[in-house]
């Protein structure tokens, strides 16, 4: 798979690094304050009152809108090129604000590709409101999301790379089908970063984030984000965030600033590092495929992706999740944890043990997840060769 430079590469930096702060408003403070309060005072009574008439865009509550979030969410709208993004205290709490506001009963929803288990778990749960799903993975072409359409489709919801496999789907081609159906489109956009795809400039509705993972960067933040448009976003804002409280305190969006200012750096780190593990792999005799988007055959758009980041998977040429189990526990240097995106290696099997129909459905039994971070190559080839010597 080819992919391209990011046309919007050098802009996207100065939004990571500079734009919307003014130190001149805080003493020539390189960084935004961190302003810790739960409400805003104002002068009169009558102030407060016209300030409550629109709580989404004025400070009244910071379970509404805090200035120091807001840095935040006009550099996330911005790098997603989209008109509005929201801050929540995880990325769960981002992508269920969006489907707890969105879909009423009777709605039907289509997943289309491997996705974050925990999202298809909500989805179950939510048929107590009469709200149905369909899961589509393996050949997630046009003509098969076109089949498994419904008149009560509400809303396409997908992950490209996909969660565990890194299938990769044609987001333009999808979106504009669903535009014309009048289905709403959501993708999760964790795994690429605005910096390595923008699904908004390819006709997505709404865009989520876990910024837990490369955001954040050094695995001390859990935090989410949703960028939309207006419109949509107004509904959300009462709904699914303010009714529902997942809310993003300002010192944790103060992490999440200053992981956006060394992103550009980290994100071409970790792609050539797991380029590196990922081709160290694939020559390995005991592993049966390596499942990382450039050697993926897929149906994307050279325009639509800008890099790969450093998560993929990989195949072992086992089915005994004990044998995994052993591995897993020989290697020294990848940590062995759940979550990804930080400056740490990773490995896990997704299956932790036991198979999962829900959560691990269409994702083979001999398959570690590896989250490649930011120590030398050469560190994590030796640790995986000789952990597989326990194979
Ligand atoms: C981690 C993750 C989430 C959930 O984010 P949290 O911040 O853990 O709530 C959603 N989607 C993907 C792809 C993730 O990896």
């Amino acid at each position: 798979m080819k992919i391209i430079a990011s046309p919007y590469w050098e802009e996207d930096v100065q939004i990571c690094l500079h734009e919307f702060e003014q130190p001149s408003d805080y003493y020539g403070a390189i960084n935004p304050p961190v302003i810790m309060t739960s409400l805003f005072a104002y002068p009169t009574y009558d102030d407060l009152l016209k300030a409550m008439k629109d709580e989404h865009h004025n400070c009244v509550y910071s379970r509404g809108t805090n200035p120091t979030t807001r840095f935040l969410e006009y550099k996330m709208a911005a790098l997603e090129r989209g008109e509005s993004a929201k801050c929540f205290s995880s990325g769960m709490g981002a992508i269920t604000a969006a489907l707890f506001t969105l879909l009423q009963t009777g709605d039907h929803v289509l997943v289309v590709n491997n996705i974050y288990g925990p999202v298809l778990q909500y989805l179950t749960y939510a048929k107590k409101n009469n709200i149905s799903f369909t899961h589509i993975t393996g050949d997630c072409s046009l003509e098969i999301i076109k089949q498994h359409i419904k008149p009560e489709t509400k809303l396409i919801y997908f992950e490209s790379p996909a969660t565990m496999t890194f299938k990769t789907l044609n987001i333009k081609e999808l979106c504009d089908f669903a535009k014309s159906k009048n289905i709403l489109t959501m993708c999760d956009n964790t795994y690429s970063t605005p910096l390595f795809q923008k699904p908004i400039l390819a006709g997505c509705d709404i865009v989520a984030h876990s910024l837990t993972k490369y955001i954040g960067g050094h695995s001390d933040l859990v935090a989410g984000c949703l960028v939309t448009s207006h419109k949509i976003m107004d509904e959300i804002f009462y709904k699914g965030y303010l009714w529902q409280g997942s809310v993003m305190s300002p010192l944790s969006a103060m992490l999440g600033i200053r992981g956006l200012r060394t992103l550009p750096l980290r994100i071409k780190a970790h792609e050539s590092n797991a380029i590196a593990v990922a081709e160290f792999l694939k020559t390995h005799p005991r592993v049966l495929a390596v499942n990382h988007p450039i050697y993926i055959e897929n149906k994307v758009s050279y325009d639509e992706i800008y890099g790969t980041t450093g998560l993929f998977s990989f195949e072992l040429d086992t089915e005994n999740l004990e044998k995994i189990s052993l591995v897993l526990n020989k290697l020294q240097t990848f940590q062995k944890g759940v979550s990804w995106g930080g400056f740490e290696s990773l490995a896990i099997s997704p299956h932790f043990g036991s198979y999962d129909p829900i959560k691990n459905k269409g994702v083979p039994l001999g398959l570690v997840r590896l989250s490649i971070g930011l120590e030398d190559t050469n560190t994590l080839i030796k640790d995986l060769d000789q952990a597989f010597t326990y194979l």
